[in-house]
């Protein structure tokens, strides 16, 4: 996966929103979380346990960001950590979607006939 992707997961996934408000020091999200979102505390890493990141990325966090840990799935999807080198902005980036069996042995049906015609004679 290269860059674009990556960065399209951070926008669309990942970003607090711009009038995100901490409550609690949680974050309701799709998926739970170990990265703890707050300008409360210094940034930390403390991975696999908990991530303290800033509640927002900079200009640096799309040229320093590394890899934190291997990647994990869960549910059904595969996800990696990314952690700014220079701020500590953390984001949970989808690598992939796992699959769905169900829905790719349907797509298998649907395209196994869809280049099934009847040549005329
Ligand atoms: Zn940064």
């Amino acid at each position: 996966m290269g860059w674009p992707g990556v960065l399209r997961a951070i926008w669309e996934n990942q970003m607090p929103r711009k009038d995100f408000t901490p409550l609690g020091g949680r974050m309701e999200r799709t998926m739970a979380t170990i990265v703890e979102y707050t300008d409360q505390k210094a940034p930390q890493n403390f991975y696999p346990e908990r991530i303290v990141s800033p509640p927002h990325s900079g200009p640096c966090c799309f040229s320093d960001m590394e890899e934190i840990g291997t990647s994990q799935e869960e549910g059904r999807w595969v996800y990696q950590y990314k952690r700014c080198r220079k701020c500590g902005f953390t984001v949970r980036v989808i690598l992939r979607e796992i699959p769905d069996e169900t829905l790719v042995s349907d797509l298998r049906q649907i395209l196994a006939t869809a280049f099934q015609r009847n040549v005329p004679d």
